[in-house]
């Protein structure tokens, strides 16, 4: 049985702010929601391992505490840019209304505008209902800030009671911030446990809590909200260049990889080291030529072999067990090293050159 769809929340650290990847699993086309500028490599490896087509990055709102990374997303992956025309974001490739519908394979989101934390936050409800995703319009057991970009308490008092309320109970709230941890909560619980606007909480109660607030300025404002406004969008149209010694990627799991193709043009410029057993070694007989031979459980031991004048390049059977020497190298201090993708497994299969040790 297939998977009715894919869905990942991923976490910005710093800003607190939560990316979600939604995905068709038969068409693969999916979206991204408020991505951020420097989580790009890993959301763009993770869409890439998924085998996903990204058709949309979807601003809930012009953010003040990141940069998005929807701009560096469209030159990595050919993906659009979508949120409200009245997010002022320019160079959108995708203007959105209150009651639009965005597809994605054969599922969809439908926008309700839920404006009073700026202006032009929206807030995306999955096609089932069974999910909303809520940006700094609700947050568990929270809402966004009404005291700049044109906030108002009075406005996001309506939006939530009257737009986000209006959902089921069970319907799961997806928020685009958390300080604490928490993941998701419910429209239910969030109707009567909302210590600003949950339970008896009525709009003078609501407006007189976010109003007396005093929240300090927020650090990356300045920088954001004009970066925002360009969808992410660097000042000098600047990409992000891989690093001068290898075009490495950083995969999903944390791991540079390089492939096989560019490390067998590069011989000579790169080190390579084999990490298999001897017996893998010796008696099977294949290995790349002038390849390192120290195998895993000897590489702790024997670091002062391995030199550092050139960037090392990991391998092994299937460019698993190189993947631990790609990590004992780092922690070791070797910054210029990779692990070479798929192993000697794929260097075979691309028909690149091998020797035989004996
Ligand atoms: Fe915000």
């Amino acid at each position: 049985m297939t998977a009715k769809w894919v869905f990942r929340q991923l976490f910005d650290q710093p800003s607190g702010t939560y990316t979600y990847l939604l995905g068709d699993p038969d068409t693969r086309q999916a979206v991204l929601i408020d991505s951020v500028y420097e989580q790009h490599e890993r959301d763009a490896s993770l869409i890439r391992e998924l085998q996903l087509q990204l058709l949309f990055c979807i601003e809930t709102h012009c953010h003040a505490d990141h940069v998005t990374g929807a701009w560096l997303m469209r030159h990595a992956l050919g993906s659009k840019i979508a949120a409200s025309e009245k997010s002022c974001i320019a160079t959108l490739d995708l203007v959105l209304h209150d009651g639009d519908s965005i597809a994605f394979g054969r599922r969809s989101l439908k926008v309700l505008e839920t404006p009073g934390h700026t202006s032009g936050c929206i807030s995306l409800v999955l096609d089932d209902h069974s999910m909303v995703f809520t940006g700094d319009c609700l947050l568990i057991r929270g809402c966004g800030r009404t005291d700049f970009q044109q906030g108002s308490a009075r406005t996001l008092f309506h939006s939530i009671q009257e737009k986000l309320f209006a959902l089921a109970d069970d319907c799961i709230v997806y928020p685009a911030h958390d300080y604490a941890g928490r993941t998701s909560s419910t429209i239910g619980e969030e109707r009567r446990l909302n210590p600003r606007i949950g339970g008896e909480a009525n709009e003078t109660d609501f407006v007189g809590y976010l109003d007396n607030m005093r929240l300090p300025h927020p650090k990356q404002l300045d920088i954001a909200v004009p970066a925002n406004l360009q969808a992410g969008r660097p000042t000098d149209d600047r990409i992000p260049k891989p690093p001068a010694w290898a075009p490495v990627i950083t995969t999903y799991g944390g791991v540079l990889e390089i492939s096989p193709q560019w490390v067998a043009a590069h011989a000579k410029d790169v080190h390579i080291l084999d990490v298999r057993t001897r017996h893998e070694t010796t008696e099977e007989g294949t290995r790349i030529r002038d390849a390192q031979l120290i195998p895993i459980d000897e590489l702790r031991e024997r670091l002062d072999q391995v030199p550092k004048d050139k960037p090392v390049m990991t391998i092994c059977r299937s460019g698993k067990r190189s993947v631990l020497a790609f990590t004992i190298l780092r922690a070791a201090g070797w910054n210029e090293v990779a692990n070479i993708s798929g192993g000697l497994l794929r260097w075979q299969a691309e028909g690149l050159p091998t020797e035989h040790a004996s």
